[in-house]
């Protein structure tokens, strides 16, 4: 009898520390993703439901914000109104190097990186009745480049300058990705730009409605042109199986870059430590919760990262044998 009631105590004291550690050190972090219909709004809630899951071990409790999009969440992190957020690679490049949105301000040196996540493509949708097959067909057209705070606003820029059709020569539009499918389908735009992962519910949408549509490769010789001068730009496919209702019937060539999980110096190590290694632990888990993850691996998820890692991340890659797979140049 007395042994049982030992133990029924110890239980019980043992529960309420577990509860009161849980307690004392409960954090709440926000996460800034982008637009509900694309993949940074699941892929928020895919890490979030990784660190969640272990609420009783960590006390984190992480939410999602759906923001304007990389360069919007990339300030949001430095100015400490969110710990963390998905941003375009080549979008953390030009923050860290202080170039595009951060020429006035300078480099951002307190920005960190964690890990990539999927490949996203420019893409590039225009109506079949706009007439435009190839990219120098935007001229004169209305095109909706991309709001701004979004990723896809300088990418727009680039591949317009490279294909030689200066701003000047379209109608320039700068809505928000969420909102280009249905002015698409209520003819009030002809083409918009979304520079994202593929399958995501923006161009499920766009090509599925009563006006035809075509996604428009982003290819020819001032591209060539682009793909050398900028680094962080790479050649990409967007499968048209995922889009079957859109009038193409060969996969579309385009070039991309990568989403990227990024966070400040000034986040606690143990709760980038804890989300780091929440999800590459439980990476096929991860992967499971997104088609465009698919081609995920620990490798490939440390590459195409330009500010540095940040010390969490970094305790769990050298514990994990990962650093190996890290530009040293990211090791502060
Ligand atoms: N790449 C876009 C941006 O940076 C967001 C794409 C998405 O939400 O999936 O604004």
């Amino acid at each position: 009898m007395f042994v049982k009631r030992a133990v029924l105590l110890m239980l019980v004291l043992l529960l309420m520390s577990t509860d009161a550690f849980a307690g004392s050190k409960r954090v709440f972090v926000t996460i800034g993703t982008g637009g509900v219909t694309g993949v940074y709004y699941p892929t928020g809630g895919a890490i979030s439901r990784m660190i969640n899951k272990k609420y009783k071990e960590y006390g984190i409790k992480a939410t999602v914000e759906s923001t304007a999009g990389s360069v919007y969440n990339i300030n949001a992190v430095l100015s400490g109104d969110l710990e963390f957020g998905i941003a375009q690679s080549d979008r953390q490049y030009q923050a860290y190097h202080g170039l595009a949105e951060w020429s006035k301000l300078g480099p951002q040196k307190r920005l960190r990186s964690i890990f990539s996540i999927h490949p996203e493509s420019i893409t590039l949708i225009a109506s079949i009745k706009s007439g435009i097959k190839r990219l120098e067909d935007l001229k004169g057209k209305r095109v909706n480049i991309g709001n701004p705070g979004s990723g896809q606003l300088q990418n727009s820029k680039d591949v317009l300058e490279a294909a030689g059709i200066p701003l000047s020569s379209i109608h320039v539009e700068q809505a928000k990705a969420v909102e280009a499918p249905g002015l698409l389908q209520d003819e009030k735009i002809d083409a918009f730009f979304y520079t994202v992962g593929h399958p995501n519910g923006n161009i499920k949408e766009a090509t599925s409605g009563r006006i035809k549509v075509r996604i428009i490769p982003i290819t020819g010789k001032g591209i060539e042109a682009l793909l050398k001068r900028y680094p962080y730009y790479a050649k990409t496919v967007i499968p048209i199986k995922f889009y079957p209702k859109a009038e193409n019937t060969r996969d579309v060539e385009s070039i991309g870059v990568k989403a990227t999980f990024v966070t400040s110096a000034d986040v606690d190590e143990r709760i980038v430590y804890a989300i780091t290694k929440e999800v590459f632990e439980n990476l096929e888990e991860f992967k499971k919760l997104h088609p465009a993850y698919s081609v995920l691996t620990k490798e490939n998820m440390l590459q195409g990262l330009t500010a540095p890692i940040h010390r969490g991340a970094l305790k769990y890659y050298k514990e994990a044998g990962l650093l190996k797979y890290i530009d040293p140049a990211l090791i502060q």
